[in-house]
């Protein structure tokens, strides 16, 4: 299934030309028509409603980080491109951090990390950066460079097998 998702994010990268970071989620929402909405919540980080006909909607908290509600975009894409099979998916999102529901919900951070720090953009980068290991430092550089957290991008190294040494 790992395997699956990243060619799956490769495909969608491909599709649309994105051939650097920061990867514009919300371009990539816009060509599938998904509607991204905000609202302040103290329960969710996002919500992905889909229409029998095909239609999808997501809803993001808008009290959490622009880096937190890009992933949120993200994870909600995954679930639209993993998960098509039932015609009125609908994801809530809790925003209590490690909980993780199930395989679905697993898949759909799989997806969201893979496509916010795509595999083949940072091997290129970490090559470039650092041939005998990344610092924390870099860690920090990259993290900004893709818009996301650093523990996000610290998870993504890890399960890449580009870890940092710190
Ligand atoms: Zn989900």
């Amino acid at each position: 299934m790992i395997n699956e998702i990243e060619q799956q994010v490769e495909k969608i990268l491909t599709k649309y030309g994105i051939k650097n970071a920061p990867v514009s989620v919300k371009e990539i929402a816009k060509q599938h028509d998904i509607s991204i909405a905000k609202a302040p919540s103290d329960k969710f980080s996002g919500l992905l409603f889909r229409k029998e006909n095909g239609q999808a909607f997501i809803a993001l908290n808008s009290d959490e980080s622009p880096v937190r509600q890009r992933f949120t975009i993200a994870h909600e894409l995954g679930h639209y491109f993993l998960h098509p099979n039932k015609s009125s998916f609908v994801d809530f999102r809790d925003n209590k951090k490690n909980i993780l529901r199930g395989p679905k919900e697993v898949q759909a951070n799989r997806f969201a990390a893979a496509l916010l720090m795509p595999k083949k953009f940072l091997e290129k980068d970490v090559a470039a950066l650092a041939s005998e290991g990344l610092t924390e430092e870099h860690v920090g550089f990259l993290a900004q460079k893709y818009n996301v957290s650093e523990d996000a991008m610290t998870f993504r190294l890890m399960n890449l097998h580009l870890n940092p040494i710190t």
